[in-house]
């Protein structure tokens, strides 16, 4: 299918070729979501919304909810106030939600609809909120529009406070809900009492009850979002999707935040439970030191396997960082690691960690799209790839295994409830990526090398 890519690389300033990303309003969308009893509504055309909820529920295989101002001609031309006003009385009126979080579009950004004021002159119910933030597509990924989101709630919401509590707040990034599972089992273990800002968990990973809740358990309450005003420190995990809503909340309420790599891998989660070992006092558990054994136990058993194998990693900028950090920690070299988001830190970080584990000739691209991806990796290939479903096609022209990671992943199920983060979360990246390369070795083995013990 992606046969005829051409192999000499030019030079583009434009156009983008299977990107490497999607719209802001996916992660606003996403954001919302982790938000309990939260309508995430998306101020522009119903296209647009129809588009993230699907490319959402593609993933988590769960109805993503979301409302829209449905804008036609007259509102693109006039601008979507009154549209606006009556979505939220509608929404408030049949969907009855404790907050609606209003995202922008391509459309409302380019006409400069004014969020600000439309939401001041609404007349919301007592006891309910409207919040918002800009996320023209335009100026940035979805993991921009995540971050925008966060920031626009903590705006609205979070209340500066003198008197600190003894709680952390654990800024997830925009990992799976099985993700934040983990960093909160994690959390729980250390003794951290904690606010997790967004959490998915028991949103899009709530269980089939035999009939439909539009609003699920799960999901960070606006009463805690208020409080993150008083937490004693923010823990941003994830340095690129994290940092600028931790800074909205510094500037805002005078909390300080420690913004670090996504614990994926070893020295990642290591660092994250030291942080929090720091923050409240406590030891490790026998518990969290006994799946950290393990997961050393199994990288040194089966490290032939993996060993000097390249690989390119590819998708959101934190994840792939986390997931760099780990195949180094392995002894593979990512020849290759990209990201479609803009972010020259995300390079940085990368080019650190290569000169860290003494790995030459890798690069670390950012804003670039996978057709580049498939350019190098026809002049210089590698053993696997990880990354998203949008790699499969360069993977079947290539005939390379490739490890699904990170988000979207449209053509499996389960990935949303498995974490890649913590000491298990490794585990099991370990065993997926172990279990591709030696599937590729049965796949390739002459009889007389198809062995029973590998
Ligand atoms: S028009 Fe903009 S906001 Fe709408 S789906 Fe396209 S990129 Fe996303």
């Amino acid at each position: 299918m992606l046969e005829a890519t051409p192999k000499e690389i030019k030079t583009r300033k434009a156009l983008r070729v299977n990107p490497c990303k999607t719209c802001e309003p996916v992660g606003a969308l996403y954001a919302a979501l982790g938000v309990h009893r939260c309508m995430p509504h998306s101020h522009g055309s119903q296209g647009c919304c129809s588009y993230h909820r699907t490319f959402l529920s593609r993933h988590f295989k769960e109805p993503a909810i979301a409302t829209t101002s449905s804008f036609t001609e007259g509102a693109s031309v006039f601008g979507g106030g009154s549209n606006l006003k009556t979505a939220v009385k509608n929404i408030f009126d049949i969907y009855n939600p404790d907050i609606i979080a209003v995202h922008t579009t391509c459309l409302s950004e380019t006409i400069g609809d004014d969020l600000n004021s439309y939401i001041e002159s609404i007349d919301i119910p007592e006891g309910k909120v409207v919040v918002h933030a800009n996320t023209p597509s335009y100026a940035g990924s979805h993991i921009v529009g995540f971050g925008n989101m966060m920031s626009g709630f903590i705006k609205y919401l979070a209340e500066k406070s003198q008197a600190k509590t003894d709680q952390i707040a654990i800024f997830p990034g925009f990992v799976n809900p099985g993700d934040m599972r983990e960093l909160k089992r994690l959390a729980k273990q250390m003794q951290v009492h904690y606010i997790m800002f967004p959490d998915t968990s028991g949103v899009l990973d709530a269980p089939n009850k035999g009939h439909y809740e539009m609003y699920p358990q799960g999901g960070t309450t606006v009463a805690e979002i208020r409080g993150l005003g008083a937490v004693k420190r923010v823990l941003a995990l994830g340095e690129v999707t994290c940092t600028p809503p931790a800074m909205v909340l510094q500037a805002k309420c005078g909390v300080n935040f420690t913004a670090l790599p996504l614990p994926i891998g070893i020295e990642a989660t290591d660092q994250y439970l030291m942080e929090l070992s720091r923050l409240v006092n406590t030891e490790v558990s026998d518990s969290l030191t006994e799946e950290r054994g393990q997961l050393v136990d199994v990288i040194l058993d089966a490290q032939q396997n993996f060993a000097k194998k390249t690989v390119a990693i590819y998708g959101d900028p934190d994840i792939v960082l986390g997931l760099t950090a780990f195949v180094l920690e392995m002894g593979m070299i990512p020849k290759y690691i990209l990201t479609g988001t803009k972010s020259d830190l995300f390079s940085k970080r990368g080019e650190a960690l290569f000169a860290k584990f003494g790995v030459s000739g890798c690069q670390a691209l950012n804003n670039e799209d996978l057709f580049t991806l498939h350019q190098l990796i026809k002049n210089d290939g590698v053993d696997l790839m990880i990354g998203t479903t949008h790699g499969k096609y360069i993977a079947r022209a290539e005939d390379i295994p490739l490890v699904r990671a990170g988000f979207p992943v449209l053509d499996r199920y389960v990935h949303s409830y498995m974490p890649l983060v913590g000491y298990r979360g490794a585990m099991r990246l370990l065993e997926m990526i172990c279990n591709a390369l030696l599937d590729r070795r049965d796949r390739d083995a002459a009889d007389e090398d198809f062995e029973l013990v590998m």
